[in-house]
């Protein structure tokens, strides 16, 4: 990071000279190896709602326009080739088909709904010059160098799971589908039956439809079972980091039978749910869990800068987890908030989940009102767990033993009695399983460990839905499993940081988060 010695204002002409030498950097041909794209916001001064996306090989200037309560968009000016011309959502589906175009280049790539990306991203004030989208193929190599990836807005990154089933959700099978995170809390309150609440859409105008008080995302209307009564209870189940096709294949060859079991019996989206940019793991879980997205719902990403109080924020960590919700927007409603609401009386759990506003149970509410945490025994005697891989592998080992805390505090909370307290059935449960993201990194998504990983949560999952079954309201539950972005494999021979051509400039600058470019902080 160059000295920051003079302060050149956001807006101003010195502040756009510096923003597009730090663009010019980053597109330099030294780095096209690892630099996707840069996306901005009022790109050159052209204004609030304005956008571009540079790549090496062109530009796209796109701008929004009001329409309902969200957005359309209109492309303005292309220059070279379109960086965003394909934002197909069912590209590299199914897994042969991922696997036979491992790291494509940028006219091979699809960036899902791209043009919503950017928009929602930069509606946040906090919101970087410029976003630096990494390669498919790049390898952080200074970063841990994970053979498994995300970040990106690249269909493979950005591509979650969705399978959905159980009391009032339709047999709909694998369904040529995909849907966005933010779709989840809405979908999840119109199958518990809730009243539309009067909030906000995605352009902060009144949503006559909306079940949250700030809703981007849609209920997926196609997964209810029309005329079926409304589940008594709704599970929700995140599996972080896990590669949609990967899940798909291995419940398909009987790796996961809980899953497939789930897979049977509901609706599965073959291309899967979108993650919203940044696809990181806080952003992404808050937006799960709000129905907006992180420029929206203030959890902007696992780090950034906030320029107006000149501090660095960190959300994503062991240390932040605990208050990372300090930042949650007020004018966003949690699932566990609007749950309460719309049921008065009513019990909504998170289990291990850093997105715990207004849930009855949370061991970070705990955390924070100074209770002793239960420790977890020894790695040698826990259930569910593939012992070859926990022994060698440190965050595997670390989070399996967090997994096995989240099973038994689901099926104490589901008995009826959990550390001295009694318990109704929750209304809404929410299980934060974080394995397979570990896994998935380590090994890459194809590799026996990222397999092991989901055998072994599907296992965890089948702890769940055997509690749920002692309840006694098996038949009167809905269950729905996701993650919070995707999985895709590095290359392992494309290293590299941009660090190096961004120093070079001698701009002023922060890189937050490896991708959220401060100019002049
Ligand atoms: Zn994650």
């Amino acid at each position: 990071m160059a000295d920051d010695t003079t302060t050149v204002a956001p807006g101003s002409d010195a502040h756009r000279e510096d923003v597009a030498r730090a663009r010019a950097a980053l597109l330099d041909p030294a780095v096209a190896h690892i630099v996707e794209m840069v996306l901005e916001h009022d790109p050159d001064g052209a204004g609030v709602g304005h956008y571009q996306a540079t790549s090496p090989e062109g530009r796209v200037r796109f701008h929004r326009v009001a329409d309902g309560t969200g957005w359309q968009f209109v492309v303005d000016a292309v220059d070279g080739r379109d960086p965003l011309a394909h934002q197909d959502v069912d590209r590299f589906t199914p897994l042969t088909e991922e696997q036979a175009h491992a790291s494509p280049d940028r006219a091979a790539n699809a960036y899902p709904r791209a043009f919503e990306q950017l928009a929602q991203l930069f509606d946040a004030p906090a919101a970087p010059d410029l976003v630096a989208i990494h390669t498919s193929a790049h390898n952080w190599e200074d970063q841990g160098g994970h053979l498994g990836e995300h970040g990106s807005i690249s269909v493979v990154q950005s591509r979650a799971p969705f399978v959905i089933a159980g009391a009032g959700v339709r047999a709909g099978g694998m369904v040529d589908a995909a849907c966005r995170l933010v779709d989840l809390a809405p979908t999840v309150l119109a199958l518990l039956g809730a009243e539309p609440c009067g909030g906000v859409g995605s352009n902060g105008d009144r949503r006559d439809d909306a079940l949250l008080r700030r809703q981007d995302g849609d209920v997926l209307a196609e997964v209810l079972a029309a005329g079926e009564a409304a589940p008594a209870h709704v599970v929700g189940v995140l599996l972080d980091g896990a590669n949609a096709n990967v899940l798909y294949d291995l419940a398909a060859r009987g790796e996961a039978p809980n899953l497939a079991r789930l897979m049977a019996a509901g609706t599965t989206y073959r291309f899967g749910a979108t993650s919203s940019l940044p696809t990181v793991t806080l952003a992404n879980h808050t937006s799960i869990l709000t129905g907006a997205h992180p420029g929206h719902h203030g959890i902007l990403h696992n780090a950034w800068w906030d320029r107006a109080a000149g501090e660095q924020v960190i959300t994503n960590s062991p240390a932040h987890w605990v208050t990372a919700m300090q930042r949650l927007d007020p004018g966003v409603e949690t699932l566990f908030d609007a749950v309460h609401r719309s049921f008065p009386g009513s019990t909504a759990i998170s289990v291990n989940e850093p997105c715990d506003t207004g849930a009855d149970h949370s061991i970070f509410a705990a955390m924070r009102a100074g209770e002793p945490i239960d420790r977890p025994p020894p790695v040698e005697e826990l259930p569910h767990t593939t012992q070859r891989f926990v022994r060698p592998v440190k965050e595997y080992r670390w989070s399996s033993l967090i997994d096995h805390t989240a099973v038994e505090q689901f099926v104490g909370i589901w008995s009826g009695s959990f550390r001295g307290r009694d318990w109704p059935l929750p209304r809404f449960s929410w299980v934060n399983f974080s394995l397979t993201d570990a896994a998935f990194h380590e090994g890459g998504p194809y590799s026996e460990i990222a397999a092991a990983s989901v055998a072994d949560t599907d296992a965890r999952l089948g702890a769940l839905l055997d509690a749920v079954e002692r309840a006694g309201v098996l038949d009167r539950t809905a269950f729905f499993v996701t993650a919070d972005h995707g999985m895709e494999q590095s290359d392992r021979s494309c290293t590299g940081n941009w660090a190096e051509a961004l120093d070079a400039t001698g701009v002023p600058y922060r890189d937050e988060g490896y991708s959220f470019i401060y100019v002049d902080p």
